[in-house]
């Protein structure tokens, strides 16, 4: 179907001459965090941009959210864009070859995709169904994993690898696995689930392939810092690697060990640590090599990181390499240590999770409410008889110049505070006490205004900025769909999906629907680094206003939670095709109502039954009448039908 709509149609507001769709691309860092997937339209819209055949194909977001109002999908949603996820799978395995190729490196690339990134089935479906041709495989870091794995993966040159603790079942599942000539390797956590796997695949009748979790001595940079090296919770100690050694030979299975498993940890910001990581993993291999086991397979896991901020550093939240570095880093790092040594080159394996899928996923939500921070109008002169405080106040919005900011400042919060303490008293009236806060409210607006050129600003006015933001409150749930946000400060960019061609005149920080304090975001990525504060645009009546929050794919969809009861959203998959067009592949509704109270054990039947019994009650009462009675019961069960997010009326 062709989904195209004109777009002058909507474009309320005509382009302002002094601002441009380039503009605010700039302010925003599109061009930068987009990574060439996502830009600026001219006409001032956000376009995801994909590569189909040899041509680069647009489309607008607005065109998707029309399609999807058009089919009752409302706000907020998750966007999966099909082509990205294919794509980011195909530069993956291409830059590995590449990279191979150059180097003249005598093995090949595997990579697996590790499935608790996003174990949305239509996302492992299209890993597995994309990812054949590349023998993209999965990781599988629990039973249920293992599951989805074997439901998924139809070619047996695609490698399946079992992390995490093994008991007796997820063992008999992968050694049945190897029985059917799928190349599932147990990778050992921990000595004692050695014995357990021996005596299994005596009983079963197969084989495992085996393989080692090291623990590296590097350290990575990035969030997981104090987790990296000896401090790594996962992975087998130097001496414990030789007891499984020992262990291997005295049962005869030393043939069994074929790979090594070294993963640093997530996002990590710095190809120097890569570097050190693959040369230590490398030391490991050759001595087990050298210990007598075949080996063959290096899997050095995830941590291919992902740019959220455009940054191009190696900050938390950013990268300091390009895909074809880390490969070429890789490759290289294996030969400098191997090839002294005479020693074959292993198959490379990584678990890339948070590079594969962030891009592919877009959170799109409407606002639903604005709190200005701007004082209304502004009273000019001071009311006859009014408390003594408000002349301080007047004064000081009368004569903040850049000389005396600091001191305006300190006045004014005294005169506000001891009008405070007056109206506490009965002193001041409730008018008086709005008039004081309105205007010192001003003073700081105009302190603010003067910050820019001030050389030195002082610490206790940094703030001062995000204080005065408005709040932009966002149709969403933090908790179930940004969670990381909350959870470990993480930064995805985020800005207006339209209206970018209009120079956005307010600052903003955003806030969502749960009543948390938590459930704010007031950190972003902005042109000179993170900022405190969003430019946003103000809101036209009667019009919605749609942000993006962008690269959500990995992690956010399975870690965020039921607070408030706000459940799933609705979630799209978009296959956009060569004449610019897009198919609705697939499209989930998200919980109603009842599906969130069922997940904490409330019976909405029993609910309902029970409100009954208090509607029948009011109205042998009299305080309703029947027909009333019906009304609200009506009312009762739309509302347990109903998404559980904000709805317009
Ligand atoms: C989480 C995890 C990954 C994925 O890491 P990314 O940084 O998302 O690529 C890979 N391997 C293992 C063992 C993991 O625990």
């Amino acid at each position: 179907m062709k989904q195209v709509m004109p777009k002058e149609s909507r474009c309320s507001v005509p382009m302002n001459d002094r601002w441009s769709s380039k503009k605010s691309a700039e302010l925003y860092g599109i061009n930068d965090w987009g990574a060439g997937y996502f830009r600026l339209s001219e006409q001032g819209e956000v376009e995801v941009t994909v590569d189909i055949d040899d041509d680069s194909v647009s489309v607008s977001l607005m065109d998707i959210v029309l399609g999807m109002q058009a089919r009752g999908l409302h706000m907020p949603a998750v966007l999966r864009i099909r082509n990205l996820l294919d794509q980011r799978i195909k530069i993956l395995n291409e830059s590995f070859t590449r990279a191979i190729t150059q180097t003249g490196y005598r093995n090949h690339y595997r990579g697996v995709f590790p499935i608790k990134v996003n174990q949305q089935c239509h996302v492992i479906e299209e890993i597995a169904e994309y990812g054949r041709h590349y023998h993209h495989g999965f990781e599988a870091g629990s039973k249920a994993e293992l599951i989805i794995a074997l439901s998924q993966v139809r070619d047996k040159d695609s490698l399946i690898v079992c992390n995490g603790y093994k008991d007796k079942e997820f063992i008999d599942l992968g050694l049945y696995a190897r029985q059917m000539g799928y190349a599932c390797f147990f990778v050992l956590e921990s000595v004692n689930e050695l014995p357990l796997i021996l005596e299994r695949s005596d009983i079963v009748g197969a084989d495992p392939l085996l393989g080692v979790r090291i623990r590296t001595s590097v350290m990575v940079d990035g969030h997981w810092r104090h987790d990296s090296g000896d401090r790594s919770i996962f992975g087998l100690c130097t001496d414990t690697l030789l007891t499984v050694i020992d262990s291997l030979r005295e049962a005869s299975k030393l043939h069994c060990l074929q790979l090594l498993h070294c993963h640093l940890g997530s996002q990590i910001p710095n190809i120097r640590n890569v570097r050190s990581g693959v040369l230590d993993a490398c030391r490991f291999y050759a001595g087990l090599v050298r210990e007598g086991a075949p080996m063959g397979y290096l899997d050095l896991g995830g941590g291919l990181a992902v740019d959220y901020e455009g940054a191009r550093t190696n900050s938390t939240h950013s990268m300091n390499y390009q895909l074809d570095e880390y490969c070429v880093n890789i490759v290289e790092s294996i030969c400098e240590t191997l090839d002294p040594m005479y020693i074959d080159h292993p198959v490379i394996i990584t678990e890339s999770g948070r590079a594969t899928v962030a891009y592919s996923s877009v959170l799109l939500f409407n606002i639903l409410d604005v709190r200005d921070s701007h004082p209304g109008p502004l009273l000019s002169s001071l009311p006859p008889g009014g408390n003594e405080n408000l002349a301080g106040l007047k004064w000081a919005l009368d004569n903040v110049t850049q000389d005396n900011f600091q001191e305006c400042y300190n006045d004014a919060l005294f005169y506000r505070d001891a009008l405070r303490e007056d109206f506490q008293h009965g002193q001041a009236s409730l008018r008086e006490r709005g008039l004081g806060e309105n205007w010192f409210l001003a003073v700081l607006q105009n302190i603010a205004a003067l910050l820019p050129q001030v050389n030195r600003v002082p610490p206790e006015l940094e703030s001062l900025p995000t204080l005065l933001s408005d709040i932009y409150y966002g149709n969403f749930s933090l908790f179930q769909s940004l969670p990381d946000v909350w959870a470990i400060d993480q930064i995805f960019p985020i800005m207006p999906i339209h209206r970018l061609t209009e120079k956005p005149t307010r600052s903003a920080v955003l806030a969502d629907l749960t009543c948390d304090c938590d459930g704010k975001i007031d950190k972003f990525t902005g042109p000179k680094g993170l900022t405190r504060s969003l430019p946003l645009h103000p809101l036209h009546p009667g019009e919605d206003y749609y942000l993006g929050a962008f690269l959500v794919g990995a992690y956010q969809e399975t870690l965020g939670d039921l607070h408030n009861l706000f459940g799933d959203t609705n979630v799209i998959n978009v296959a956009i095709k060569g004449d610019g067009s897009f198919d609705f592949v697939r499209e989930f509704h998200g919980d109603r109502v009842a599906d969130v109270l069922r997940y904490v054990e409330h019976e909405p039947r029993q609910m309902q039954e029970r409100f009954r019994q208090v509607a029948e009650s009011a109205v042998r009462q009299g305080k309703i009448n029947v027909t009333q009675r019906q009304a609200i019961l009506r009312a009762f069960s739309n509302s347990l039908n109903a998404y559980t997010y904000f709805k317009r009326s």
